[in-house]
């Protein structure tokens, strides 16, 4: 298919995650073998007002499939925000010959990139990729599946002393405003309990549940922790569990763990997948768009769809785990 794009940049935004090397790959491959000339736009929207770009051929993108990381490297850029420091970057665009933008990140990144193209007619698609799979609009973002893979092993692991020693061990799991993370690990490692993190914590419940456990000879649980606003929530639940329930407990921090690491093949697979519907989409005209996984197929929609923070109905999941933890 004949297409009028000429160059596209590509960049990645907001947190990174595993897999999105591997879309960068799908998109500079295929651009080419449309083509259509890519520009890597270095750390997010800060590259782009910053001009620090290069191009991008075949080889930049050899044996990067199975890194975890971005090799155009992230970062946050509030003053993108500002309508001023989006005109720049539409002029540096229109002078590079750039005619339209793949943004790979969250919600955050696909606000950016709708101003861009609602302000300067520029456009855009959007690929969701955030370990924390809570962007609406896709059931799945790049990251997700490996990010639950290391914590799932983590917690495996953990579980081998926990039951060595006969201790509780609160685990915290990344996810800032969704709890997705915590409640696929929950449910993966069999935890004794979930805590969500915008749901009061329920004490009572917690030392019930680790009492009855111990009654039938259980020497050992594990509750996951989603993490919140900010890390470490888990040793003030720890500090009232101790003080209040006389339960005491070990806390261990996942963190930054969950970002790293080689994408699983699951990842690998839809942010190639999706890397190549963003050319195509771009190729066969479209403007402000989306991929998005939805019923395990990769489609095209509304960048809009994807621009707010959803937890995918997977809190409707932990009644699962609780029903198994008894
Ligand atoms: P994520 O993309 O992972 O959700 P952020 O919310 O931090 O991460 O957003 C990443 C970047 O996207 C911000 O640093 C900023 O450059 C840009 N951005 C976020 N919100 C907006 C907005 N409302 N308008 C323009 N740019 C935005």
């Amino acid at each position: 298919m004949s297409t009028k794009i000429k160059a596209i940049g590509v960049l990645t935004s907001g947190g990174d995650s595993p897999g999105m090397n591997c879309a960068i790959r799908a998109i500079v491959r295929s651009a080419i073998s449309h083509g259509i000339k890519v520009y890597g736009i270095h750390r997010g929207f800060k590259g782009l007002i910053n001009n620090d770009m290069e191009e991008m051929n075949a080889s930049s993108v050899g044996n990067i499939i199975q890194r975890g990381g971005t090799v155009l490297y992230t970062s946050r850029c509030p003053e993108f925000k500002d309508k001023e420091v989006r005109v720049k970057a539409a002029q540096i665009l229109e002078d590079r010959g750039i005619d339209a933008l793949i943004v790979i990140g969250g919600d955050g990144s696909f606000k950016g990139a709708i101003a861009l193209n609602e302000e300067f007619n520029f456009p855009v698609i959007g690929i969701p990729g955030t370990i924390d799979n809570d962007i609406s609009g896709t059931n799945y973002t790049i990251g997700f599946d490996t990010a639950v893979q290391t914590a799932t092993e983590a917690v495996d692991k953990i579980r081998d002393t926990a039951q060595a020693n006969d201790r509780t061990f609160l685990i915290e799991v990344m996810g800032a405003q969704t709890s997705s993370i915590a409640v696929k690990v929950g449910i993966c490692t069999g935890a004794e309990n979930v805590l969500l993190n915008d749901k009061e914590i329920d004490y009572k419940k917690i030392s019930s549940d680790i009492r009855r456990g111990l009654r039938r000879g259980k020497n050992s649980s594990v509750i996951i922790v989603a993490e919140g606003e900010k890390p470490g929530r888990s040793y003030e639940i720890a500090n009232v569990l101790e003080n209040s329930h006389e339960i005491s407990s070990r806390v261990c921090i996942l963190g930054h763990i969950q970002r790293g690491g080689s994408p699983t093949p699951t990842d690998r697979f839809f942010a190639t997948v999706m890397g190549v519907s963003a050319v195509e989409a771009l190729v066969e005209g479209k403007t402000q768009n989306a991929t998005v996984v939805r019923d395990g197929k990769v489609m095209i929609a509304p960048l809009s769809d994807c621009s707010s923070k959803s937890d995918h109905a997977m809190k409707d999941y932990i009644g699962i785990s609780e029903s198994l933890s008894i």
